[in-house]
């Protein structure tokens, strides 16, 4: 793909767009319809035509398809050709259920690796780069995904996958990579681990980081360009809907373009499923359009965002997304206050004692969470041995997160350290049992 080309299919002008919109959701449906065994039924239950929809004036007739879906039709029944004809098969983690298998086909992994080049190209990525893809390579989607968008760029690849933080950074520095493909916690750690084993890393040659599979707070972001001296930009992708290469940012930094001439953002309410407009928040709804292995319609991600229309410094026409706030299935409900770890982390960042590693710990009795712990590490600047120090601190988050979430939740102070490191998503939540009292 030229360059020239991307640049162009980013600056579309409105009306071509929207006609290109209702050209791939018609023809999305009508193939979903044809030959996905999960759509032929789901249409048929419902009674509807799949001839009567007519591009985005309908759509929402077309009943949304959930994560349930997905894994009740495990592990071929969202399929729509023959399995000769998939030649790469990727899968959700599966930790709350069956994994959701996601079949491609020869086309599906083009478009797909011309997809995740445009997010990198739109970062600032060129043919000049050396590109360190540090996801898992592996059923994840992350490291192939990237891999594959990256060598399309045109950019050198190094295929290091995640893990083995001492040799990743051995080789970054002798191989003078530029860009970092990871979780951004996992940058974080490595920055870490740099400084840990006597490297300075603003001696390395990263310019631009390319981080995605998980929130990034702006504290995050600005913690991992400080240390690393790059440009920290985010990506936003799913399995579901063909892993990385949905949206990405410009180095404005100011939400993620969506690729709309790929794929249909809709934002709906998650209680009714309404349709709202631009600007409000709520559950991003998806439809890729060229997908044919594993075509979805109207998938519900379960992320939490909303749309903004307004046209980029950048000059993109295409719209963003923002980052996300959460995922519907991570909202915590407690004493009958719902909560977004995200609120939480926000809340802490503003505490400059405190660093971006946390975990919410949700205390159980059978099944009812009872109480939250919040337990978050010093940065070794705040951290102390003078109780009164630490205790009086403890209560001022106490009293910054209860008028946030109307709910005060105990505070553990931990050592810089003290909580495990990923080198994949970081683990917010946690959950524990304890016995009836
Ligand atoms: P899972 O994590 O559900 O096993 P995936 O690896 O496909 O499956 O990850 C997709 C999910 O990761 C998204 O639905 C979203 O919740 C999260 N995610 C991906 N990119 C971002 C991002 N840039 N910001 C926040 N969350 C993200
Ligand atoms: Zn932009």
């Amino acid at each position: 793909m030229k360059l020239q080309e991307q640049h162009l299919k980013d600056h579309w002008n409105r009306e071509e767009l929207e006609e290109i919109q209702a050209k791939g959701l018609k023809k999305a449906v009508r193939h979903a319809c044809a030959n996905s065994p999960f759509y032929r039924q789901l249409f048929e239950k419902s009674g509807l035509d799949p001839e009567r929809i007519e591009g985005k004036a309908n759509y929402n007739l077309i009943p949304f398809t959930t994560k349930k879906d997905l894994r009740q039709a495990y592990p071929y029944g969202m399929t729509a050709v023959p399995l000769e004809k998939i030649l790469r098969i990727h899968a959700s983690s599966g930790t709350t259920g069956k994994p959701i298998v996601a079949g491609y086909t020869r086309a599906d992994l083009n478009w797909w690796s011309e997809a995740v080049a445009r997010i990198c190209v739109m970062a600032g990525v060129t043919v000049k780069d050396i590109a360190q893809v540090s996801f898992g390579y592996g059923l994840f989607t992350g490291g192939f995904g990237l891999h594959y968008g990256l060598e399309r760029l045109g950019a050198t690849v190094v295929p290091f996958s995640s893990g083995n933080t001492e040799r990743q950074l051995a080789l970054m520095k002798d191989f003078k990579t530029t860009v970092l493909v990871s979780t951004p916690s996992f940058a974080l750690y490595m920055a870490e681990a740099a400084a840990g084993l006597g490297y300075d890393p603003l001696e390395f040659k990263l310019r631009i980081g390319l981080f995605g599979g998980e929130p990034c707070s702006e504290a995050m972001r600005e913690e991992i360009e400080g240390k690393w001296g790059l440009t920290a930009t985010v990506n936003y992708g799913l399995t579901e809907v063909v892993g990385p290469g949905v949206a990405g940012e410009c180095p404005h930094k100011a939400g993620m373009h969506i690729l709309e001439d790929l794929y249909y953002p809709e934002i709906i309410d998650p209680n009714s499923g309404t349709v709202l407009p631009d600007g409000a928040t709520g559950e991003l709804v998806l439809t890729p359009f060229l997908k044919e292995g594993f075509p979805v319609l109207r998938y519900r991600t379960g992320d939490i965002t909303r749309l903004k229309a307004e046209k980029c410094s950048c000059g993109r026409t295409i719209r963003r997304m923002d980052y996300i706030t959460g995922r519907s299935d991570d909202m915590i409900i407690i004493k009958g206050v719902n909560i977004f770890p995200s609120q939480i982390e926000e809340v802490l960042t503003g505490f400059k004692e405190v660093s971006p590693h946390y975990q919410l710990i949700l205390h159980k009795t059978r099944d009812t969470i009872k109480d939250l712990e919040v337990q978050v590490e010093l940065t070794p600047e705040g951290f102390t041995d003078r109780y009164k120090e630490l205790e009086a601190l403890e209560r001022r988050i106490k009293q910054s997160l209860r008028s946030t979430l109307s709910l005060g939740p105990r505070i553990t102070l931990l050592e810089p350290g003290s909580l495990e490191r990923t080198t994949g998503k970081a683990r917010r939540v946690v959950e524990k049992e304890k016995e009836d009292l």
